[in-house]
């Protein structure tokens, strides 16, 4: 089995969107926040991709292939950089860098830390990764397994984040919230 950053960013937005994608039904084509996405990420650090790249990063936790890209990897500094779009900071983006600093762990590279930047906010904030919350990204990680195994959809949350999720429609088709 896989778990990927992606699944690990939707299971702390809503179970059922991480079900969703995780059995393949993705709709994020569609979005137009992703492509909006796409293209901040581009345009906010064009110098930077001429110096460095993505980065997948890969490991292996109790037989679960874990992955994810990562924006960028200053190798002297030991600093991850994630950009996110969206002009709100949230406990999502922050459980992606720490899992991606727990795989760098699991590949012996002791000592990183994140930066999340913000351009639209013109803000950073610095991750750093603790004992605490490898314990519980082992807990996120065995719950996203349980999740990509069960043939159970969860509920829909009916919240304020569903108005802009590229699952909207499949969740709500004939319902108002
Ligand atoms: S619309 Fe709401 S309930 Fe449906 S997947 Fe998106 S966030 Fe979850």
């Amino acid at each position: 089995m896989q778990i990927n950053a992606t699944l690990i960013n939707l299971y702390h937005i809503c179970k059922r969107e991480c079900w969703l994608h995780s059995h393949g039904i993705t709709m994020e084509h569609t979005s137009d926040t992703v492509y909006d996405g796409k293209l901040l990420h581009e345009n906010s650090y064009s110098g930077r991709s001429e110096k460095h790249s993505e980065m997948i990063v890969e490991a292996i936790y109790n037989g679960i292939s874990l992955t994810g890209k990562v924006d960028f990897y200053d190798s002297r500094q030991k600093i991850i950089h994630e950009t996110k779009r969206g002009n709100k900071v949230e406990q999502a983006h922050v459980w992606q860098v720490k899992f991606y600093l727990w795989m760098f762990q699991l590949n012996g590279i002791e000592g990183a830390t994140a930066i999340l930047e913000y351009p639209l906010l013109r803000k950073i904030d610095r991750v750093e990764l603790t004992v605490d919350d490898i314990r519980y990204l082992i807990h996120a990680v065995s719950e996203i397994a349980s999740l990509k195994n069960s043939d159970h959809c969860p509920s829909v949350i009916n919240a304020k984040i569903c108005e802009s999720c590229s699952y909207f429609e499949l969740c709500y088709v004939g319902e108002s919230i």
